[in-house]
């Protein structure tokens, strides 16, 4: 890349298994890049530790274009760990972060970098349609924002995925929060700055397999709900509260009973009942506590969030960043 005083424009594309896509989605992106050319742009693509073809690929092309510059992982880490070593290793004035698959339109980049050049640090793109994609999965997503949000106080996007353009301090922001169960989505709310949106219709995936599945994104919401709020907690501490008094009002009825009616027997159901349902109430609460335990444990490990293989022809020797 030959130094010009033009802003550099980081593409940061996070990768795994996509080698059915790329030619597709470099020949888009170059399009987009030719043209803007007041910009210098980096395309950075972070594979993910994908099993086919996707590495030579991207090698092949920086052997054309040397705006193209990767990072190897050592593994596969999953996406927001991806995402974060492209913070790492992003040289550019502002970073786009663009899914491989194409269903973010790189079409959207020029007005990205026009609400950029207004001064806005976070351009995020919203969807308006989702297409392609089952009923089920728009109704969890759904679903999972409006839980999300009715327990958090900074504001969750609706409908936005990664697909943003960052100015550099919100990068450097990012790279800060270092955090081992990532939720990326909300900590892009959280850093705050100026953000604005786009609205967008998100096409299906050009090709290639989406590695999302139901497990996946089950665990992804217990991370996000666990990594922003400790309302759960709390909810088992009322719902605590509420039952042992209930349990109060029942044992003086109980008493009041036994003093003016005289010890009866009956009543071994309702005490199974009653058992069991404590029972269960107290494994929920227990697994809740866990969850969070379980959250402390990971983060006290403070292991690196990723190694990396390769950065270009450079073979890495990970050390701390
Ligand atoms: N991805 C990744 N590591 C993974 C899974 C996915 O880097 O372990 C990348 C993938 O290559 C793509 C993006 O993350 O660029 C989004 O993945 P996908 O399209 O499978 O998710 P969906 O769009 O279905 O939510
Ligand atoms: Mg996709």
């Amino acid at each position: 890349m030959e130094e010009t005083n033009k802003k550099l424009v980081t593409v940061l594309v996070p990768a795994y298994n996509e080698q059915d896509v790329l030619h597709l989605l470099y020949s888009r992106l170059k399009t987009i890049m030719d043209e803007q050319t007041n910009y210098d742009f980096e395309l950075l693509f972070i594979n993910d530790g994908s099993k086919d073809d996707t590495l030579k690929i991207i090698q092949d092309l920086r052997i054309t274009d040397n705006r193209v510059c990767y990072v190897n992982l050592s593994r596969n880490y999953g996406k927001e760990t991806a995402m974060m070593a492209g913070f790492d290793y992003a040289k550019g004035d502002c970073v786009i972060i663009i899914d491989a698959d194409l269903q973010d339109p790189p079409e959207l980049i020029p007005q990205m970098l026009e609400y950029w050049e207004q001064g806005y640090d976070d351009v995020y793109a919203k969807r308006r349609s989702r297409k392609g994609e089952t009923f089920l999965k728009k109704f969890t997503s759904k679903m999972y924002y409006k839980v999300l949000q009715s327990m958090t106080n900074i504001e969750i996007q609706k409908d936005t995925g990664d697909f943003r353009l960052l100015d550099r301090r919100c990068v450097e922001a990012l790279k800060l929060i270092r955090e081992s169960q990532r939720c990326t989505k909300g900590l892009f709310s959280w850093i705050g700055y100026n953000k604005k949106e786009i609205l967008f219709d998100r096409d299906p995936r050009a090709a290639g397999q989406t590695k999302w599945n139901y497990g996946k994104l089950i665990n992804l919401s217990i991370d996000g709900l666990t990594s922003f709020t400790t309302a759960p907690l709390r909810w088992a501490a009322v719902i605590g509260l509420l039952t042992s008094f209930a349990g109060f009002i029942y044992m003086l009825v109980v008493i009041f009973k036994t003093i003016f009616y005289g010890v009866d027997v009956p009543g071994y159901s309702s005490t199974l009942v009653v058992i069991l349902f404590l029972g269960g109430i107290q494994l929920i609460f227990l697994g809740i506590i866990g969850e969070y335990l379980g959250r402390a444990f990971y983060e006290t490990k403070n292991r690196p969030l990723y190694f990396v293989d390769k950065y270009n022809e450079e073979k890495i020797t990970n050390v701390r960043r």
